[in-house]
C-alpha cells in the first residue's frame, strides 16, 4: 500500500467520530501524492505524513457560566495547537452549537497550509466551544467568553499562540476575551488578533478576509484571460465574510445576487442592497427574511438555494460542505466560470472534483480565504513594533499576499504537471515550507 493511503487509513482509524478531520486530512494528503511519492522512502522513514497529522498539543476544557436566569451553563471549550514549525500557533476560535473535537482539528489542520502559504511566520491553530452567540444578551456573552478565557490563557501568549475570530466570534467577543486575559495574566500583549481598533486592532482586519478573496479571485480570472467587472455573482453566507466580500465584489463592478444565513436565503436581480444587509446582521443581528422590508422586489426563500441561480462566480463563505454535488453540477450547468471559497472547506470533495474536471476554476479556502489570517498576522507584527498602520498600507500589503499566493498555487500545480489543479498547489505550496522547517528542527 502507497504511503498516503496507509497514513489515511491510520488517521481514519485513530480518530473516530471525526468525518470532517477524515475529510481534510484525504483531500490534502490526496492531493500531495505528487510530492509524496516522489520522496516516498524518505518521508516514511522520517514519519512525515503521521507528524504532520497529530496535533502537537490538543486542550479540552470545562466552561461554566452563568445565564441571565442565575442558572449555570456549562460548555465544552477546545483549543488545538497543531503544528508551529514555522511560527507560533495562529488560528480562529469558532463558537457554533456544532462544534466538537474533530471540527477544530479539521481547522487547525487546514490552517497549518493556509498559514504557510500567506508567506508569513505563522503556525496552525485552531479552537472555539459549543457555546451559541445566536439570542444571548451582551451580559452572557461576556460571562462566557470570560469564563473560556479563565481556562485559555493558561495556553496563549503572543509568542506561543495567538487565537482570533471565526464563525461566532467577532470583534464583541474578542474584546471581551482580550479584557480577561489582561486581568489575569496582566500582560498587554498582542495575544489575540481582531482587535478593535482603539486597543491594538489592526485597520483592514474586519475586511481582509472577504477583500482578499475577491483579491485572489480578480488575480485567478487575470491569470485565466478573464475579468471579474461586469460579472454575475452568487454569494452564500451573511457574516463577515461574505459581507465585505460582496463590498469589494461591486468596488469591482461585479453584481453579487445572493446572499443566505442559516434558515434562508435571499435573491436580488438588481444587486445586493449591501447598507441593508450590514445593518441586518452587523446592527439588529437579525434573520435575512428582514431584508423585503428594505427590497420588497428581492426573493426570499426558506432553507437553501443559492447555488441554484444563473451566475458567473460563486463564492461559498457560509460554513464547511455547504455546497454539494447536486450545486456544482447546477452551477456548471448555469455556466459558472470560478468557485472560490471564503468558508473553510465549503466545498464537498465529489463537487470539488466536478467543478474541476468541468472546467470551473477552483480556488480553495487555504488559498482564497487567507487574507483573514494574513491581516491577523500584520495585526501582530504592527502590535510586537508598537505602531499602527494606515488602512492603505495594510490593504496594499493583503493585495500583494492574495497575489502570491494565486501565484503560488498556480506554479506548484505547474512544477508538477497538474496546471489549473490550484486544489492540489495550493497543498503544495502550503506544504514545503512546513515541511523544509520540520526537516530542519529535527525530531
Ligand atoms: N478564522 C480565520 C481563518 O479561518 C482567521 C484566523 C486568524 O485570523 O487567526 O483563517
Amino acid at each position: 500500500m502507497s504511503y498516503v493511503d496507509e497514513v489515511i487509513e491510520r488517521v481514519v482509524a485513530k480518530n473516530p467520530a471525526e468525518p470532517e478531520f477524515h475529510q481534510a486530512v484525504k483531500e490534502v494528503l490526496e492531493s500531495l501524492r505528487p510530492v509524496i511519492e516522489a520522496n516516498e522512502e524518505k518521508y516514511r522513514k522520517e514519519a512525515l505524513l503521521e507528524r504532520l497529522t497529530e496535533p502537537e498539543r490538543q486542550f479540552k476544557f470545562r466552561v461554566p457560566w452563568v445565564d441571565d436566569n442565575g442558572q449555570v451553563q456549562v460548555n465544552t471549550g477546545y483549543r488545538v495547537q497543531f503544528n508551529s514549525a514555522i511560527g507560533p500557533y495562529k488560528g480562529g476560535l469558532r463558537l457554533h452549537p456544532s462544534v466538537n473535537l474533530g471540527i477544530i482539528k479539521f481547522l487547525g489542520f487546514e490552517q497549518i497550509f493556509k498559514n504557510s502559504l500567506t508567506g508569513l511566520p505563522i503556525g496552525g491553530g485552531k479552537g472555539g466551544s459549543d457555546f451559541d452567540p445566536k439570542g444571548k444578551s451582551d451580559r452572557e456573552v461576556m460571562a462566557f467568553c470570560q469564563s473560556f478565557m479563565t481556562e485559555l490563557c493558561k495556553y496563549i501568549g503572543a509568542d506561543t499562540d495567538v487565537p482570533a475570530g471565526d464563525i461566532g466570534t467577532g470583534a464583541r467577543e474578542i474584546g471581551y476575551m482580550f479584557g480577561q486575559y489582561k486581568r489575569i495574566r496582566g500582560l498587554y500583549e498582542g495575544v489575540l488578533t481582531g482587535k478593535g481598533l482603539t486597543y491594538g486592532g489592526s485597520l483592514v482586519r474586519t475586511e481582509a478576509t472577504g477583500y482578499g478573496l475577491l483579491y485572489l479571485t480578480e488575480e485567478m480570472l487575470k491569470m485565466n484571460g478573464k475579468d471579474i467587472a461586469g460579472k454575475t455573482i452568487a454569494v452564500s453566507g451573511s457574516g463577515n465574510v461574505a459581507i465585505y466580500a460582496t463590498e469589494k465584489a461591486q468596488q469591482m463592478g461585479a453584481k453579487v445576487v445572493t446572499m443566505s444565513d442559516s434558515t434562508g436565503w435571499v435573491y436580488d436581480s438588481e444587486g445586493i442592497d449591501l447598507a441593508a444587509i450590514k445593518e441586518i446582521k452587523e446592527v439588529n443581528r437579525a434573520r435575512l427574511s428582514e431584508y423585503k422590508k428594505y427590497r420588497p422586489n428581492a426573493e426570499y426563500h426558506e432553507g437553501r438555494g443559492v447555488w441554484s441561480v444563473k451566475v458567473d462566480i460563486a463564492l461559498p463563505c457560509a460554513t464547511q460542505n455547504e455546497l454539494h454535488l447536486e450545486d456544482a453540477k447546477a452551477l456548471v450547468a448555469n455556466g459558472c466560470i470560478a468557485v472560490a471559497e471564503g468558508a473553510n472547506m465549503p466545498t464537498t470533495l465529489d463537487a470539488t472534483e466536478y467543478l474541476q474536471e468541468n472546467g470551473v476554476l477552483f480556488a480553495p479556502g487555504k488559498a482564497a480565504n487567507a487574507g483573514g489570517v494574513a491581516t491577523s498576522a500584520l495585526e501582530m507584527s504592527q502590535n510586537s513594533e508598537r505602531l499602527s498602520w494606515s488602512f492603505e498600507e495594510v490593504d496594499s500589503k493583503l493585495k500583494g499576499i492574495m497575489v502570491n499566493i494565486c501565484h503560488s498555487m498556480a506554479d506548484a500545480a505547474e512544477r508538477y504537471g497538474h496546471a489549473g489543479n490550484y486544489v492540489m498547489g495550493a497543498n503544495i505550496a502550503g506544504f514545503e515550507k512546513v515541511v523544509n522547517a520540520m526537516e530542519a528542527q529535527g525530531i
